[in-house]
């Protein structure tokens, strides 16, 4: 006899695990999450960097972020689980005028949306964060002291392990490779260990949801994109509870892992593809940032085994897309996070439950994240990417 469920979620990763939660939250028990590793975290989620944050230059990413950021600290008692979450904030700095006017405006946009506890910082303030910095070009910032970092894993974990404690069943080491339908109304998927009828199925693939889309024939512009890491030896010195500290000048940013130094760069030259090899002749060019910004930085011992690769799953305006895909009944979209899908899943896994159950949400307007924008005209470029 084939399986039957009332919703497969396709991919269990930090996403999918967050919807298989929020559905049974819903009520939803008949939930069937495929994962084609057999173990979770090995997609994006293991790779990421783990900060959260409602700083955000567009309504939307910040409603999603003053959504999820209080959930990740009632984390433990929503899941019975851990979420490691540390509000260390995110540090802004700004070095000319129109960085700052930037920060001024998203602050507006930001309080507008209930994020009440973001502030300016002047240029003392922020030595004061850290005295090691080089701030002689520093003219202001901006905080937020609820921003800061989670555990991925960890999250990801929680979300499953509860919604797994509460009936969802987890196939791993099954990949999905086929979607069925009937009169464009999903009717189940084809797996490497069997088919399984189902009038929804949710694509939560991360960087291959373009490819799981194709498979219902839907267009779904989501890319990949290599996003590296370098993470530095054991570094002492720096302040306690040191935010993420973020340099407009360049986009280099950096925060305290374990007794290193973690540290990103968006860089330029990046092509979309599934590529994962971490570059060793990166490292330096993150160091001179570095060295740059911190002077005792420059000495920083870097062993390129420990720095890693991932990938991001960019969409054509830095967005999430979400909801159901037009062309087919019941198949739903929860893809192209461009970065910020870790920060961002609680409220993803509860709008998708929402739209799922109700046909309708709360949390956003879900008109702003439907893949229909692009087509219509409606894309909403979010510019604090980091
Ligand atoms: C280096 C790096 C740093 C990052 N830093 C941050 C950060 O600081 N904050 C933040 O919010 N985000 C960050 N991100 C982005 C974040 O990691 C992702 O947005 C998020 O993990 C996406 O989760 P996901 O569950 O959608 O995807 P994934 O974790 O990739 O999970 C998708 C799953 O789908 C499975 N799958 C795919 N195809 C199939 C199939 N056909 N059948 C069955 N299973 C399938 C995969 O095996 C995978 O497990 C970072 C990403 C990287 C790479």
């Amino acid at each position: 006899m084939p399986a039957t469920a009332d919703v497969v979620i396709i991919g269990a990763g930090i996403v999918g695990s967050s919807i298989a939660f929020h559905l049974t939250e819903a009520g939803v028990k008949n939930v069937l999450v495929i994962e084609r590793e057999t173990r979770q975290g090995l997609g994006s989620t293991g790779k990421s960097m783990g900060g959260v944050r409602a700083q955000f230059a567009t309504d939307v990413n910040i409603r999603m972020s003053v959504y999820s950021i209080p959930f990740f600290a009632r984390f433990e008692e929503a899941t019975g689980h851990p979420s490691g979450y540390k509000p260390r904030g995110y540090l802004f700095m700004a070095t000319n005028d129109r960085h700052m006017q930037y920060l001024r405006e998203n602050q507006s946009r930001q309080k507008a949306q209930g994020l009440k506890n973001a502030e300016l910082l002047s240029p003392d303030d922020i030595r004061k964060v850290l005295p090691q910095l080089r701030s002689d070009d520093i003219i202001g910032g901006s905080f937020c002291p609820t921003d800061g970092f989670v555990d991925p894993e960890s999250v990801m974990n929680g979300f499953m392990a509860c919604a797994i404690e509460r009936g969802v069943e987890l196939w791993r080491g099954a990949e999905v490779t086929g979607i069925c339908s009937d009169h464009s109304t999903v009717s189940g998927v084809l797996t490497s260990k069997g088919s399984v009828s189902a009038p929804v199925v949710v694509n939560s693939a991360g960087p291959w949801a373009a490819a799981v889309a194709r498979l219902a024939g839907v267009d779904l512009p989501v890319q990949p994109l290599r996003r590296m890491l370098v993470l530095s030896e054991p570094f002492a010195g720096l302040p306690e509870r040191l935010p993420m500290m973020i340099d407009m000048s360049t986009g280099w940013h950096f925060r305290q892992e374990g007794l290193g130094i973690l540290m990103a760069w968006a860089g330029s030259d990046q092509q979309p593809g599934f590529r994962t090899d971490f570059d060793p002749a990166f490292i330096e060019k993150v160091l001179t940032h570095a060295a740059s910004r911190v002077p005792d930085f420059a000495n920083l011992a870097v062993n390129p085994r420990r720095c890693w690769a991932g990938l991001y799953e960019m969409s054509p305006d830095h967005h999430a897309i979400l909801g159901p895909a037009p062309e087919l009944r019941g198949f739903y979209l929860a893809n192209g996070f461009s970065g910020h899908g870790v920060m961002h899943s609680p409220a993803t896994g509860r709008i998708l439950a929402d739209l799922i159950v109700h046909g309708q949400t709360q949390v956003i307007d879900a008109q702003d994240l439907n893949v229909q924008r692009f087509a219509e005209g409606r894309a909403i470029e979010e510019t604090a990417i980091l």
